[in-house]
């Protein structure tokens, strides 16, 4: 038997029936007039019944918001009760598709690329949060908006109408000119398009950092290449050249080549200082020894013509002793080589506030406060002049930089330009070792 037949059959026999034998029950005994009546009462009863039931789901379907679901016994009451269960199970099931919708609507703002659905006519559908950023699109103001009404920059329409680009477009908005996007076409379904765009701006500087060193790193280069290439032809003509002079011209291109050779010596130990996060090993430096060993090495760059004053009032650094002598001794001999002769310096490591400070403190050229923030930059130099007579590679502050980095210390600079300055490298309190 079908669902339907069963269902009638059930109408029938509890319903239907017991009306019927009541029927028949007063027919025999108060005559057929008793019987039509009571099947015709019964009737009446039971269609009032079901048009009361039927009008009061009609109204519930249409405005069921708020109001509460119908309810009733008997035949009804199950086909409610059914329906009730289904409605529970729909809504259950929206709920799902919902939550899983605004999950996946969280992870698509997450993304840190802008996508945005066009369709056929290029009428924005939908978009992340990225987009927002990169491409100016923002919903539900731009829904059906066309993109190129938002992109306006020119070749983007043409890229966009392209079926199938092979390099991506390169796009600067007006509006963050400093920023940089990459945008790719991706066909989506049969008409629709997946716009993908991409912030490279970081990507760009880099590698415009890495030509920009490559280029400095071969001018440096090529400036005592070219002298000692020069003197090399000299050296080739036996008449033009006498011995005196051959001894001078020794003399200047062995200068050169020790300029080359400290270059490299400081662009090595940068490239090994990126290479690694942090030193090898560490250990407890003796400061008092390491200071002692600075002065010695001052004095002999100094040659008597500074004076130098040496404090040290602090106890032992935790950390690796050769970097720190090499950024240590990049700060003294900085400030040896940029304080013209009688000049003062002062070479101190002391606690303040609980950190390790050592710093350095000159009466010399001084710095000009625009230069201050772009001093540790690789090749980055006040007065070029100055730093080449003087043997400067360029590279010693972003070597103290790195190194400072790597021992969590960070670098003050104090200066004005004609009365001196004062590098500080701080420490963190971690570091320090109180004497047992
Ligand atoms: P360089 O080899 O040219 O000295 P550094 O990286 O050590 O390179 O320093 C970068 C620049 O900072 C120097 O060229 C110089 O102009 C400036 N500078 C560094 N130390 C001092 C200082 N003690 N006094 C004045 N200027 C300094």
């Amino acid at each position: 038997m079908t669902r339907r037949g069963a269902w009638l059959a059930k109408f029938l026999l509890r319903r239907v029936l017991p009306i019927g034998c009541l029927a028949v029950l007063a027919w025999f005994s108060h005559g057929p007039v008793w019987g039509w009546a009571i099947a015709a009462l019964g009737w009446a009863l039971l269609v009032l019944v079901h048009s009361w039931q039927s009008a009061a789901l009609a109204a519930w379907l249409d405005s069921p918001d708020g109001r509460p679901f119908p309810q009733a016994g008997g035949a009804w009451g199950e086909v409610l009760g059914k329906l009730a269960h289904w409605l529970n199970e729909q809504t259950q099931h929206r709920e799902d598709v919902e939550t899983r919708l605004r999950s996946f609507r969280g992870a698509m703002d997450a993304v840190p690329d802008g996508l945005v659905i066009v369709d056929a006519g290029h009428r924005i559908q939908w978009s992340n949060r990225a987009a927002g950023a990169h491409l100016g699109v923002r919903l539900p103001r731009d829904d059906g908006v066309m993109i190129e009404h938002l992109v306006r920059t020119p070749g983007f329409a043409e890229y966009l109408a392209s079926a199938d680009a092979p390099s991506p477009f390169v796009l600067q908005v007006p509006a963050a000119r400093t920023r940089v996007y990459t945008i790719r076409v991706v066909p989506l379904g049969d008409a629709n398009k997946l716009v993908v765009s991409l912030d490279v701006t970081d990507a760009r500087r880099v590698e415009s950092m890495r030509s920009t060193f490559v280029a400095n790193v071969s001018h440096e280069l090529r400036t005592p290449l070219t002298v000692v290439s020069g003197f090399l032809e000299y050296f080739t003509d036996e008449a033009a050249v006498d011995a005196e002079q051959r001894k001078q011209f020794a003399h200047l291109m062995s200068d050169q080549t020790a300029r080359m050779l400290s270059l490299v010596d400081d662009l090595l130990t940068l490239s090994r200082l990126e290479a690694e996060d942090a030193p090898a090993s560490e250990e407890d430096v003796d400061m008092a020894d390491l200071l002692k060993q600075l002065r010695a090495e001052g004095q002999s760059l100094s040659d008597g013509r500074h004076r130098l004053e040496v404090i040290c009032q602090g106890p032992a650094l935790h950390g690796n002793r050769k970097e720190l002598h090499s950024a240590f001794g990049n700060l003294v001999s900085n400030a040896i080589r940029y304080t013209p002769a009688g000049g003062e310096i002062r070479i101190e490591w002391a606690v303040s506030d609980g950190c390790g400070v050592f710093s350095v403190c000159d009466s010399g050229v001084g710095v000009a406060a625009e230069h201050l923030p772009r001093l540790t930059e690789r090749f980055y130099r006040v007065d070029r002049g100055r730093s080449r007579d003087t043997g400067g590679t360029g590279l010693g502050l972003a070597i103290v930089k790195h190194i400072l980095l790597r021992h969590q210390a960070k670098l003050k600079i104090d200066s004005e330009l004609g009365a001196g300055s004062t590098f500080r490298a701080t420490f963190p309190d971690w570091r320090l070792r109180t004497p047992a």
